[in-house]
């Protein structure tokens, strides 16, 4: 990868760490405590924990983690040779999937042959699970 590459590359992830530690994240709502507006307090509350909960599962999903922002990072600082080389076969990820996951340490076809290896291994829980 050239260095105009790996630039991009490191001014996206810059830019993801800043957004997912400022202003980035989905307002989560706060609990209602006005008693006024609770006439049933057994029905509403369930109903805002499960929104704030849905609310910060949501900012979970959106981007990888700031742990992941922060290894690729210093991955480029530090190894720029292997910045965009998956970590378990040694061959370079897909420019398409690295634009839209810059700290992604795996490449498609690795990552497709562990999830077959998790639902195998689910399928012959299952299966032993029938004897
Ligand atoms: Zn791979």
């Amino acid at each position: 990868m050239d260095l105009a590459q790996l630039q991009r590359f490191k001014d996206q992830l810059l830019a993801l760490r800043d957004e997912a530690t400022q202003a980035g994240d989905v307002a989560i709502e706060p609990m209602n405590d006005d008693p006024w507006d609770r006439a049933d307090p057994d029905d509403d509350l369930p109903l805002n924990e499960m929104n704030q909960i849905i609310a910060s599962e949501r900012n979970r999903a959106r981007t990888g983690s700031l742990e992941q922002i922060h290894a690729a990072l210093k991955r480029i600082e530090e190894d720029p040779d292997e910045f965009g080389v998956c970590l378990t076969c040694d061959e370079h990820i897909d420019p398409r999937r690295l634009h839209l996951m810059p700290w992604t340490t795996i490449c498609v076809r690795c990552l497709s042959e562990r999830e077959q290896e998790g639902s195998l291994r689910r399928g012959r829980r299952k299966h032993l699970l029938d004897f």
